[in-house]
């Protein structure tokens, strides 16, 4: 398959008719094989990089030279992952960006943009990867105040951190948005409440703003991770096997090919990292 700029829906269509036509076997990003230094001097905000697949990402980005903006809410977790990648020969020295998404508020929000906006003038890609589970009831006997709280971390601080990155995306020559999602963003699971309803909320966000971007350098898509182990699937299923599971190191190919060149024009889709 190829795909080429300019940006159209006409490559995002060909993609999905591929992906769809092979069952998502061959979808091109999966066992996508890449350069080493496919990602060179691309700026790159991470979420929730201070943790599980965020961090596996940051790392990884970071050894394929891009320039990684790590964020998270824990300053001692986030100078590990700093420490973890200056000690990776040749990458280039991260960035840490402290923001509880729990509570920010919208000046913190663009304080986060001011300072990208000055020290790289651009932004190449934004990893929407930060959230949290949240109880597990039936909506009969859901916490209201769980629900705005999780609604708030998953979906509501991406919107913000989107709106406050936007002009930084459109001044790059070719910039990607991926959000997270989850299979129960796709279909609703009893007992996944808040967490499923703003998975749904997610794959909105991104449809949205990949066709208010059509004709744009900017694209947004969704991955959803898959079983991956990490805090966070410990959480939701304590008595699995994690040995079976995959780690986050061994998905990371289809982010790689969402941020990296070949996935330009492809906008507006959702896919499966395993
Ligand atoms: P982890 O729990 O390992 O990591 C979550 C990350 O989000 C951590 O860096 C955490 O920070 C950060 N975070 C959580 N709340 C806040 C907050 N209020 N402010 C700032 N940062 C916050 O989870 P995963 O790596 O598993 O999850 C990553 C993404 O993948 C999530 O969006 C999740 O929904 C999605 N996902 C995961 C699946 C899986 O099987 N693992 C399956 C499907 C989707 P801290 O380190 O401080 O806790």
């Amino acid at each position: 398959m190829q795909l080429k700029q300019p940006v159209t829906n006409h490559a995002a269509k060909t993609f999905a008719k591929h992906c769809i036509k092979d069952n998502i076997l061959e979808a091109p990003y999966r066992n996508y094989g890449y350069t080493p230094q496919i990602l060179r001097d691309r700026i790159i905000l991470i979420t929730g990089a201070s943790d599980g697949i965020g961090r596996a990402l940051a790392r990884h980005t970071a050894e394929l030279g891009a320039r990684v903006v790590l964020h998270g809410r824990n300053v001692a977790k986030l100078e590990a992952v700093y420490d973890e990648i200056e000690a990776i020969d040749g990458a280039q020295r991260p960035s840490i960006a402290v923001i509880d998404l729990a509570t920010a508020n919208s000046d913190e929000y663009q304080a986060l943009g001011d300072s990208i906006a000055a020290e790289f003038g651009r932004l190449d890609g934004l990893v929407h990867n930060a959230g949290m589970l949240g109880n597990r009831f039936s909506i009969g006997q859901y916490d209201a105040a769980q629900w705005q709280q999780v609604m708030h971390v998953n979906v509501t601080a991406a919107f913000a951190l989107t709106q406050v990155c936007l002009p930084l995306l459109l001044k790059s020559a070719d910039s990607s948005v991926i959000f997270t999602s989850s299979g129960v963003g796709r279909t609703g699971r009893a007992h996944w409440g808040a967490y499923s309803a703003s998975k749904f909320a997610i794959e909105g966000l991104s449809q949205v703003l990949a066709d208010e971007h059509t004709h744009t350098c900017l694209r947004s898509n969704c991955i959803n991770p898959g079983a991956t182990r990490t805090a966070m699937r410990l959480e939701a299923f304590p008595g699995e096997d994690r040995s079976q599971l995959k780690r986050p190191e061994d998905i990371l190919a289809t982010y790689i090919y969402f941020l990296g060149p070949e996935s330009r024009g492809i906008t507006g889709q959702s896919v499966d990292a395993q």
